[in-house]
C-alpha cells in the first residue's frame, strides 16, 4: 500500500513537473512567435490578447512550482534538534533585503529548541513572516515573533499590524491558491498558508490566524514538546 502511494507520488510530481511544464514552455514560446510576427504590425486588442496569453502562461507555470513544493512537503522524513534562535537567524538572513525595503521593527522573544524538520520550519517562518511584511497597510510593518510553553506544545505566534482579515475568511486563507486581495495590489501564489498548514500538520501541530481587519492579524501555530 506504502509502495503504491509512493508510486501515485512519484507519478503526479512527474506529469507535474515534466509534461505539463512542458506544456506550458509551449504556450510561451509560441506565443513569443506570434508576438515576434504579428506584433510589428498589431492593433492594441491584438496586443492585448498576446499579454494575457502569455502573463497567464507565466502564471501557471510558477502555480505548477507550488503545486510540485507542496506535494513535496513531508517527503523528507529526518527530524532533528534545532536551536529555533539560529534558525530563524538564517531566515532573516535570507530575506534581509524584503526587510530592509519595508523599513520594518522586528521583535524576537526567547525562542527555544525544537524537534522537528529545519528545513520544513524554515520555510514556515519564511512563508510567515513574508506576508507580515507584505500584507501591510499605510504604518510601516512592526512584527512581533514569539514563543510560549503550552505544555505538552510549544505554541509559536508572529503578530503584525497590517490590513487584517476578516472573521469568514479566517479558514479559507489556508487552501491552495485562495488569495483574498488583488495580485496587482499584493502579488503572490496563495500557496504559502497551504504549504505552512500542511508542514505543521506533518509535525502533528495546529496552524491558525487570529484578526480583524484594518487590526493586524496573528499566525499561530504549534509544536509538540519532546526530546529525540
Ligand atoms: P500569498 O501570500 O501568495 O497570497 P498565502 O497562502 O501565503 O498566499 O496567503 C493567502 C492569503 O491570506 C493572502 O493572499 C492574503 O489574502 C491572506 N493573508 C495571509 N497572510 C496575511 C497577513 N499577515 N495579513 C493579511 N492577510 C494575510
Amino acid at each position: 500500500m506504502l509502495e503504491e502511494t509512493k508510486g501515485d507520488f512519484e507519478q503526479f510530481a512527474y506529469v507535474v513537473s515534466h509534461d505539463l511544464q512542458e506544456q506550458v514552455r509551449n504556450i510561451t514560446n509560441y506565443a513569443g512567435l506570434i508576438a515576434k510576427h504579428a506584433l510589428p504590425d498589431a492593433d492594441e486588442e491584438l496586443r492585448f490578447y498576446l499579454e494575457v496569453v502569455t502573463g497567464s502562461a507565466a502564471k501557471l507555470n510558477q502555480m505548477l512550482a507550488e503545486l510540485l513544493a507542496f506535494s513535496r512537503i513531508g517527503r523528507n522524513k529526518y527530524v532533528e534538534k534545532i536551536p529555533t534562535p539560529k534558525l530563524l537567524d538564517q531566515v532573516l538572513k535570507e530575506m534581509g533585503g524584503e526587510i530592509a525595503a519595508s523599513g520594518a521593527k522586528l521583535h524576537i522573544g526567547a525562542m527555544p529548541q525544537i524537534t522537528a524538520n529545519a528545513a520544513e520550519i524554515r520555510l514556515l517562518f519564511y512563508n510567515l513572516i513574508s506576508n507580515a511584511l507584505k500584507f501591510t497597510g499605510a504604518a510601516s510593518p512592526e512584527i512581533y515573533i514569539e514563543c510560549t510553553n503550552k505544555s505538552p506544545d510549544w505554541e509559536f505566534s508572529i503578530k503584525d499590524n497590517g490590513i487584517g482579515i476578516s472573521q469568514n475568511h479566517l479558514q479559507k486563507i489556508f487552501v491552495i491558491f485562495q488569495r483574498l486581495n488583488l495580485e496587482e495590489e499584493y502579488p503572490g501564489n496563495g500557496a504559502g498558508l497551504a504549504i505552512c498548514k500542511k508542514i505543521i500538520s506533518w509535525h502533528n501541530g495546529r496552524i491558525w490566524a487570529e484578526s480583524e481587519p484594518g487590526e493586524g492579524s496573528t499566525f499561530y501555530f504549534t509544536l509538540p514538546i519532546m526530546e529525540l
